[in-house]
């Protein structure tokens, strides 16, 4: 969740959280008394399909929430309580099995990260034949099945279900402003803007507030993210902060991304014209960005991995993370903590069983 731009606290991806279940407030509720997560309470204006700009309903029995100082601070909360060893910037292409049934992992350099008893897989696209077309070669967890001597049968109906997995494309343009362009833009009455009726090309206008009291200037983070729609027609272009381009190795093509940046902002023009001192702000402005940001896979659905399928006992493989079927809304990071939270009370049964 937005770490690689956590220096400017400027959230790429989801703005905030919804929380409906008993269990996940209760871990939100902690992380709020300790600081690192707080209500999202900004104003929230929708585009009708008119064109004009009016305050979004609100549902007023459905708590929102953000991280502070950013939405990273969620998962580095949750990871500070484990004891963790986190290494950032590593992709896993290679899993394997060793003789002595332990799982192990290496990246793209062949670096060793070691062998473990339980695999948690806390994102499908190392399962997921959409891997090929993105990294090249086969995903590394078809690989290890198509390795293992003995075929297992959860195993292939888990990467069966898996493979069935469509996931959406979404592409965010990240900028930031300052001084009294900044100002411009919080002198606006809202700070999300859901434009998803009006725009085939945009679906929300994100405000961030970034200024520090020890600042002199006003500072603005303002993110925008595509419709479904608008990601799939850009499938093939990767920004350059994207996972499959640092990462992965995946090629971004500076003049298809440059025109991608270009029908964004102008789309974000039109939205906005209503505003004048908006409509004066030239694109090459913003003291960061205009950066294209790409995820390939932003919401998985409409067909999820069943529960019964997200534990496969006798390997001790478990998959976690918002692709897996669970009581809250797909694709969300309630889902995933959901998921998550029943993945590891699966592995403390596992383990009991067998002490
Ligand atoms: C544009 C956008 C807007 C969103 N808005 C909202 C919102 O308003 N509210 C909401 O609740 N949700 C929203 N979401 C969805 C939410 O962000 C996800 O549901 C949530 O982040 C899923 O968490 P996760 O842990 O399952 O997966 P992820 O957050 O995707 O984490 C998976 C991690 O695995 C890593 N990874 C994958 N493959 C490898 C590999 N081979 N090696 C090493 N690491 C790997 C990835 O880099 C990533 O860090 C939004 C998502 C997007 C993209």
């Amino acid at each position: 969740m937005s770490r690689e731009l956590a220096f400017l606290k400027l959230d790429h991806g989801a703005p905030y959280f919804e929380v409906h279940s008993n269990a996940f407030r209760s871990v939100i509720d902690a992380m709020c008394s300790r600081g690192q997560v707080t209500r999202y309470t900004e104003a929230e204006f929708c585009v009708q399909s008119d064109g004009s700009i009016t305050k979004s309903e609100q549902n007023h029995k459905v708590f929102k929430f953000k991280g502070i100082p950013g939405m990273y601070k969620v998962a580095d909360a949750l990871l500070s309580e484990a004891d963790a060893q986190v290494h950032y910037g590593s992709l896993i292409k290679v899993i394997s099995t060793t003789e002595n049934n332990l799982w192990n992992l290496k990246d793209k350099r062949e670096i060793d990260y070691g062998d473990f008893e339980i695999l948690c897989v806390a994102s499908c696209t190392v399962a997921h034949p959409r891997w090929s077309s993105t990294f090249g070669g086969t995903a590394p967890l078809i690989a290890a099945a198509e390795q293992m001597k003995i075929p297992n049968q959860n195993f292939q109906k888990a990467l069966k279900n898996i493979a069935e997995i469509k996931a959406e494309p979404v592409t965010a343009l990240l900028m930031a402003f300052t001084g009294e362009l900044a100002s411009a833009w919080l002198s606006l009455q809202w700070r999300m803007l859901d434009v998803s009726r009006f725009s085939d090309v945009i679906s929300r206008i994100h405000i961030k507030d970034l200024t520090e009291t020890s600042d002199s200037v006003s500072n603005v983070g303002v993110v925008i993210h595509s419709t479904v729609s608008f990601g799939r027609k850009v499938v093939g272009v990767f920004g350059k902060t994207s996972t499959a381009a640092r990462l992965g190795g995946a090629k971004h093509d500076e003049d298809s991304e440059q025109q991608i940046i270009s029908d964004m902002w102008t789309e974000m023009k039109i939205l906005l014209k209503e505003y004048k001192s908006i409509d004066s702000i030239p694109m090459n402005s913003a003291s960061y960005g205009p950066h294209l940001h790409r995820w390939g896979a932003a919401f998985p659905g409409p067909t999820l991995l069943k529960q019964e399928l997200a534990c496969i006992e006798d390997l001790h493989l478990i998959f976690v993370g918002d692709y897996i079927e669970s009581q809250s809304i797909p694709a969300s990071i309630e889902c995933a903590f959901l998921s998550a939270s029943h993945g590891a009370r699966r592995i403390a049964e596992v383990f009991s069983s067998k002490t």
